[in-house]
């Protein structure tokens, strides 16, 4: 007997992406040779912990909470008092005047994204996706029974290819994903960069007579170099999602906890809100965990202390530059991504894995030719990887 089973879904499952897989492998290396000795650059996981307010808050709510209160059901789209001081802290932040009801909670970006995809598309929908981009943006587009539309990367600056968008952008397209700052690249969107895409998409949205949505995934939105500022995008475009987690600006890529949110200005904004809850309810997404809604509600204004990632960041920048390599400088996150030195990336990332150098193959970003080093690690490391970098490059000259 074989279980007819759906064969997508089974495949997901069954095959890791290449970056657990390095992280795997990665584990079992430093089990073999020590971990001082690796050098794992593979996986996004945040090195500096929570500030303080956060363990401090959740202690304080589990004490004092009312067990039956605290450990319930929130509603659906997430504890009404969190909603509104997250609008409280968005709207000090941004001069904007939101309320409890334009926030809807999520178990991460991941269920915000998948939120907005489902909601918002109907089968065969496009969505247009820039590379380099998170790996997962296409599963959580085809899961959503919609198309990922890539824009090729503008390699020389990773901002954004206007003349390829122009072309790909048809109206077949339901919705355009942004993420800046950008993983794999590190880099954010200027304002002239948002300015031209929020432009092109009023064009095309009037040319098309339907809105194209913008989706603003936020995650590294706080982690970010020599005061860059990242533009906030319902100033500039006013068809913007934004799809929020605490992973990383507050390291609590554990807990699941972000959201998404959904302005006013959103042309039918509580039709809108209603898809997006929608989509919660038919992906079983309702109730975001309730202790980490408060937390993070409280904690709202904090983020953790993330300077050693622009040490990091100056450190192996100018060290691969004076070895060869080319590198965007990266104006935040926690990853840069130079080009590999030879045409195949894989390869490339394979023969680092000679001097335990684990770098992730640019090919898995919709960007080949390049790596992805993720350098949220302890500076020491990346000190002492330089040698390790040094060998590589040396092979190549
Ligand atoms: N979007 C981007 C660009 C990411 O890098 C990540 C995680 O690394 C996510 C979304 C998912 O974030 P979360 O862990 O909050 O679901």
């Amino acid at each position: 007997m074989s279980a007819d089973l759906n064969k997508k879904m089974v495949s997901l499952g069954t095959q890791r992406s290449v970056i657990r897989e390095l992280f795997e492998y990665g584990k079992m290396k430093a089990a073999e040779i020590g971990a001082e000795n690796v050098f794992d650059f593979s996986i996004g996981n945040p090195s500096v912990p929570a500030p303080p307010c956060v363990n401090e808050t959740a202690v304080k709510i589990l004490l004092e909470t009312d067990p039956v209160i605290l450990h319930g059901y929130t509603s659906a789209a997430g504890d009404a008092d969190v909603r509104a001081a997250l609008a409280s802290s968005v709207n000090r932040r941004f001069h904007t005047d939101y309320t409890a009801d334009h926030f809807y909670m999520t178990v991460g970006a991941a269920a915000a994204l998948c939120c907005c995809f489902h909601g918002l598309c109907n089968d065969g929908d496009h969505v247009i996706i820039f590379a380099p981009y998170f790996p997962e943006y296409t599963v959580f587009v085809e899961g959503a029974g919609a198309k990922p539309i890539i824009i090729p990367a503008d390699t020389k600056a990773f901002q954004i290819d206007f003349e390829a968008l122009e072309q790909m952008l048809t109206p077949d397209v339901k919705a355009v994903v942004v993420n800046s700052p950008n993983n794999p690249s590190g880099v954010v969107y200027s304002e002239d960069t948002v300015k031209k895409l929020s432009a092109m998409l009023d064009e095309k949205s009037k040319e098309y007579h339907h809105p194209i949505y913008l989706i603003a995934d936020e995650p590294y939105r706080e982690i970010v170099f020599s005061g860059t500022t990242v533009p906030f995008l319902p100033d500039y475009y006013k068809n913007t999602l934004v799809c929020y987690s605490w992973s990383k600006s507050l390291s609590l890529p554990g807990e699941r906890m972000g959201y998404v949110l959904i302005p006013p200005a959103v042309e039918d904004s509580r039709e809108v809100y209603a898809a997006i809850a929608g989509a919660g309810r038919s992906l079983g997404y309702v109730n975001a965990p309730s202790l980490f809604q408060r937390v993070c509600a409280a904690c709202a204004d904090e983020t953790s202390d993330v300077t050693v990632y622009e040490t990091n960041k100056k450190i192996l920048v100018n060290a691969l530059r004076e070895m060869g390599y080319h590198v965007v400088e990266p104006d935040g996150t926690f990853y840069m991504f130079p080009r590999s030195l030879e045409p195949d990336d894989a390869a490339f990332a394979e023969r680092a894995k000679k001097y335990h150098l684990l770098i992730v193959p640019g090919c898995g970003f919709g960007c080949p030719e390049h790596v992805r080093i993720s350098y949220c690690v302890p500076t020491a490391t990346i000190e002492k990887s330089l040698g390790a970098f040094e060998a590589l490059a040396r092979e190549y000259r």
